[in-house]
Parts: C-alpha cells; structure tokens; sequence
C-alpha cells in the first residue's frame, strides 16, 4: 500500500490486532521512506439485499429503520439493549445471507417477528398487529389466543398494555377470572 504522506510505493505492517467484536482487522503501517505511520482496517464486504416494498418499490435496506421498529415494539418493555442488539444482529445477518439481490419488506417484518417473540411476547403481539394490519379483530385475536397456547403464562394484563390495539376477551374465556 502506498504512503498517504509522501506517495512512497510501499509501506509495512507493523502491527495487526482484530477489534473487539471480531469484525475487523486494524493493521498499524509505517512508511519506510517518510517514517509516518497510519492504520488501516479490513471487514468483510458483505452487501445486504435491497428491500421490495409494496408496489414494487425498492430502498436499500436502512438499519435504523429496522432499530426503530424494534424500539416502537420494545418501548417500555423489560428486555436489556444487549438483547436488542442482538436480536438486530441476528435479522441483519440473515438478510446477508440471503442469496437473492432483493427480498420483500414482507420477509424483513418476517424475521422482526421471529426476534420479538423469542425477546418479549408484548412487544411481539404490538409490532405484529400493525404490521400484519390483522384485517379484522377476529385476526388479532386468533393470534392473541395462539400465543397464549403458546405461552400458557401469558397474563392478561400484559395484553391490556396494548392500549388502543386492546379487543375483548375471547367469547369463551369469559368468566374464567
Ligand atoms: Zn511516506
């Protein structure tokens, strides 16, 4: 690699140390001609697919925007920021591995689902209400009561917290306390 500094054909690694997370490869270079030094750092170029939004819209995929929908959903919710991160990890890298060059914003909500579920039921029923935009509240509660198959602690109060997305209880649990 050249030199930055004085355009010299070649410099020398003098160091080279992985960061933290396991990412990227610092390398410390020392110009032999000029003495300066500098770092340079490698990670994999790994390309996300492009999102196909209703239409046949297409936007590059935007991390924030997925950060946000896990925020909206998680909002007041005890799960640790560690965990979110990782549940944002793990989304982004199943979309690198995705062999197709775009996938419908459908799948990304998709694997949303998949992380919210295993991170907090509320969260999960919150952000698959507005994004499946159950069509009817015979839908939402269909999902409501698989979850509580699912997961039989499932309290009630928890599901009060979905405030306006609230439906009455099921015909046939009423009365049961
Ligand atoms: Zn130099």
């Amino acid at each position: 690699m050249h030199c930055p500094f004085c355009q010299h054909e070649d410099t020398r690694v003098i160091d080279s140390r992985l960061t933290d997370d396991g990412t990227t490869v610092r390398r410390r270079r020392e110009c032999p001609q000029c003495g300066e030094r500098f770092n340079t750092f490698e990670t994999a170029e790994l390309k996300l697919p492009a999102i196909v939004k209703s239409g046949e819209r297409r936007e590059a995929f935007d991390e924030r925007k997925l950060r946000t929908s896990f925020e909206r959903a998680l909002q007041k919710r005890p799960v640790a920021a560690d965990a979110v991160e990782q549940a944002l990890r793990n989304v982004v890298a199943d979309l690198r591995k995705a062999t197709e060059r775009e996938v419908p914003s459908r799948h990304v909500g998709e694997l949303v689902m998949r992380e919210l579920k295993k991170l907090d039921q509320v969260a999960y029923v919150r952000f698959a209400s507005v994004y499946r935009r159950f069509e009817d509240v015979q839908a939402f509660r269909e999902e409501i009561e698989k979850l509580e198959r699912d997961m039989p602690g499932l309290e009630a109060a928890q599901l009060s917290l979905l405030g306006e997305a609230a439906v009455p209880p099921p015909a046939g649990r009423r009365g049961r306390g």
